[in-house]
């Protein structure tokens, strides 16, 4: 049994991926920012333990984990997205989706770090996009973040592979959670057709890649495409 945190647990990829985790009878942790209604109900679901804790805070990732017993497995899922022009955005939302998607994994990456180096073993799956990967039109910034993700990600497998710490990344493509909510049903279905097997996924087509990366003791460093061929 591994120790699992997963921040942004409560609702969409993340809740799916504490289902599954938990499910194969590991011990999950899971992050949330605010939504206790939907981190109750997950946790009761599932019997795992809900930290309420906004990532981009390095006080509160710290106090968040001065509460995890241990980790093996750390999956930096949490994040926020802004759809709209880019000359239309301000400032502080720009500063907000960068301190979330990517702030957010540099302090649970080292809140975690101690249980990991004691091992000299661990295990970080973080959460980009296909459109880190290819930029998506009025989604600026959010791209620009999910870019950064990947180069992350690859950066922290070649600095952390010595230690025994594998670093790999999801890049999904449309997946019908809250964040997709605002869409259209035309939209939606537009946006599948647009996907090589005709569909959008779901948080659960998500989980799985993260537990395939889980298992995978000889693959660090990969960005794992979860978008149904949408980004070829
Ligand atoms: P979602 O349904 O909106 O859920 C977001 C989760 O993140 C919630 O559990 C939320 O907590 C938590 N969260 C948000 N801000 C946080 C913060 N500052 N600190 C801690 N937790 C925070 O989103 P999703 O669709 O599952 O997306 C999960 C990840 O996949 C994100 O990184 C997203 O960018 C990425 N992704 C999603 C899609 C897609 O189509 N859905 C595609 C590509 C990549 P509360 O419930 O408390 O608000």
């Amino acid at each position: 049994m591994a120790t699992v945190v997963i921040t942004g647990g409560s609702r969409g990829i993340g809740a799916a991926a504490v289902e599954l985790f938990a499910a194969r009878g590991h011990q999950v942790y899971f992050l949330y920012a605010g939504n206790t209604q939907a981190a109750e109900t997950m946790a009761a679901r599932t019997g795992a333990i809900p930290i309420r804790c906004d990532v981009a805070n390095g006080a509160e990732v710290q106090a968040a984990f001065t509460r995890i017993a241990d980790v093996d497995i750390l999956i930096c899922n949490a994040g926020i997205c802004h759809y709209g022009l880019m000359s239309m955005m301000t400032e502080e939302l720009w500063d907000r989706l960068f301190a979330v998607n990517v702030k957010g994994i540099y302090h649970c990456v080292n809140a975690a770090m101690p249980a990991f180096l004691k091992k000299q073993a661990g295990c970080i799956i973080t959460v980009s996009s296909m459109w880190g990967r290819v930029g998506a039109s009025c989604e600026a910034a959010y791209s620009a973040t999910k870019g950064a993700v990947i180069a992350l990600t690859k950066a922290l497998a070649k600095e952390l592979g010595p230690s025994g710490i594998r670093v790999n990344c999801v890049a999904p493509g449309v997946i019908e959670t809250d964040m997709c909510a605002n869409l259209e049903e035309d939209t939606l279905a537009e946006l599948a057709q647009e996907s090589c097997i005709g569909r959008n996924g779901s948080a659960m087509d998500v989980a799985k890649a993260m537990e395939y990366l889980a298992g995978a003791d000889f693959v660090t460093g990969h960005i794992l495409n979860v978008d149904g061929g949408f980004v070829l």
